[in-house]
């Protein structure tokens, strides 16, 4: 998978180059609305660090994913959906349908959600 990070567009909304609603941010991670949402809370929670996919999470990252299910339930709080509940997603590779190649996981809730997803 490339690591090459100046076409990935998480990378550009990470460094202000694209245009995104950010929700939350910290040292670590980056929040932004989804541009397509599913549901009324669709929010994107991003590492700062471009990780192509769970296949490339190495032992030192182990801290970093954490990271992302605490801010996932600090947003979810925030929103008010923390009783009503949420689900989180990571895609990974080509039969989960994974579109963009930076590590992402989605915040999804605000409605009852059908499975798979929205
Ligand atoms: P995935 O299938 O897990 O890779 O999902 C990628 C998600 O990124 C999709 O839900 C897209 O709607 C979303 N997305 C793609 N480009 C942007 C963008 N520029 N800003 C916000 N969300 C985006
Ligand atoms: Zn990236």
């Amino acid at each position: 998978m490339s690591t090459d990070t100046s076409n990935c567009i998480f990378c550009r909304i990470i460094h202000n180059q694209a245009p995104a609603k950010i929700v939350y941010q910290d040292p670590l991670v980056t929040a932004f609305n989804d541009i397509h949402p599913v549901a009324p809370v669709h929010i994107l929670i991003v590492p700062k660090k471009h990780i192509s996919s769970i296949n490339e999470i190495q032992p030192e990252d182990e801290q970093l994913i954490g990271h992302l299910f605490t801010v996932a339930k600090v947003i979810a709080a925030q929103l008010k959906i923390a009783d009503s509940g949420y689900r989180c997603i990571i895609n990974t590779g080509p039969d989960s349908g994974q579109a963009v190649f930076h590590l992402h996981l989605h915040l999804i809730g605000g409605q009852r959600v059908r499975f798979p997803m929205g």
